[in-house]
């Protein structure tokens, strides 16, 4: 057998089960997978692992069955049902590619790796992934799991991200044409179950017999990496008023730019490209601001340090503003849910804020 042939041996036994996938037995039964589930997993799952997203997806499945269902949809309560899983831009590109499959391609997903390319948020990596595993395109289909395992299996000591087209060229000649989605999800369960980063598990690979790196017997130093760039830090302070029933102050993020269109406690202006002020006197208001803590959080292009001020105060909300009753149920970001947490110290574990 060639190591593709193994390989899907190997899949067709062993396949990870994930909502949106449509099994081997399935597809040789005559089931094709849908492109719509495809695509939005395959979205979710830009710099987000599995174990995050199938709760998120059940979730959009279940309230968005189709592509002219999420296009029906407001932004805003896309937004929401994304909220925590990072990235805003993608949650706005994601409703952009739907609304656009549905008034510009019929309500069908375009087929090949080049048109798809062409739609909202879908990159090179998540247009191959999805021409090749809802349409059969004969593609490569590269992520990091693959490039692991492409890099054990022909010792490619170039490091990344300058090896991606030796790796892509790699992959392009295992890919067998009769089953090229099939190949790419195998190549994907290998990589995150077998060969993983750390004690890859190479007595029951099904690729060992051919593995250069197996045969060193030391595969944990691939994928070699140039160094990174250390991230530049920012600063800044967010302020969470709290009323008397429990209610967090909120305001809206401006259209555009980091976080665009999302909601938050009021902060200092960390977003600039200079530190943002961490004193009291960039607060809104006037309160009794008492600092509680700091949130750190990291974003693709810099570190975030916020010290976190907390103020119990009973006033009318200034303009923009406004009182939510259950800040889990608004449209925030991560950081800012971690932020209101901080504020809301352990008095809030376990307690409904609407109680
Ligand atoms: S033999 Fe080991 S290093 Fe090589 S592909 Fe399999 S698990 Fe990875």
């Amino acid at each position: 057998l060639t190591n593709s042939e193994k390989l899907l041996v190997w899949y067709d036994a062993s396949h990870r089960i994930m909502p949106w996938r449509t099994s081997p037995a399935d597809i040789k039964r005559g089931t094709r997978p849908d492109p719509y589930r495809v695509w939005l997993s395959e979205v979710m799952l830009q710099q987000t692992t599995v174990a995050t997203v199938a709760a998120y997806f059940v979730k959009f499945t279940a309230l968005w069955p189709a592509v002219l269902d999420l296009a029906a949809a407001s932004e805003e309560d896309v937004l929401k049902a994304w909220a925590g899983l990072g990235y805003y831009s993608r949650a706005r590109n994601l409703k952009k590619c739907a609304d656009l499959v549905a008034s510009g391609h019929g309500g069908k997903f375009p087929e090949t790796a080049a048109k798809l390319q062409a739609l909202p948020g879908i990159g090179p990596y998540t247009a191959a992934a999805i021409a090749a595993i809802a349409f059969n395109e004969n593609v490569p289909v590269v992520d990091g799991n693959i490039e692991r395992v492409v890099t054990r299996l022909f010792e490619i000591r170039e490091p990344l991200p300058q090896a991606k087209p030796l790796i892509t060229g790699r992959v392009a000649k295992l890919t067998p044409p009769a089953r090229p989605g099939d190949f790419a999800q195998a190549m994907m369960d290998l990589g995150a179950t077998i060969c993983a980063p750390r004690r890859p598990s190479c007595m029951i690979c099904p690729l060992q017999s051919d593995c250069r790196a197996s045969k060193t017997g030391n595969p944990e130093i691939y994928p070699f990496k140039s160094p990174k760039k250390a991230k530049p830090k920012r600063v800044g302070a967010a302020f969470v008023a709290i009323g008397p029933e429990g209610e967090v102050l909120l305001r809206k993020r401006a259209g555009a730019g980091l976080l665009a269109g999302m909601s938050e406690a009021p902060t200092s202006g960390w977003t600039a490209s200079l530190d943002g002020a961490t004193g009291v006197e960039a607060a809104p208001f006037d309160a009794d601001w008492k600092k509680c803590g700091a949130v750190r959080h990291v974003f693709t292009h810099f570190e975030l340090e916020l010290i976190v001020y907390r103020a119990d105060a009973p006033i009318s909300p200034p303009l923009g503003h406004w009182w939510s009753p259950d800040y889990r149920a608004e449209a925030l970001p991560t950081l800012m849910k971690k932020v209101i947490e901080a504020a809301l110290g352990d008095e809030s574990s376990g307690r409904k804020l609407s109680d």
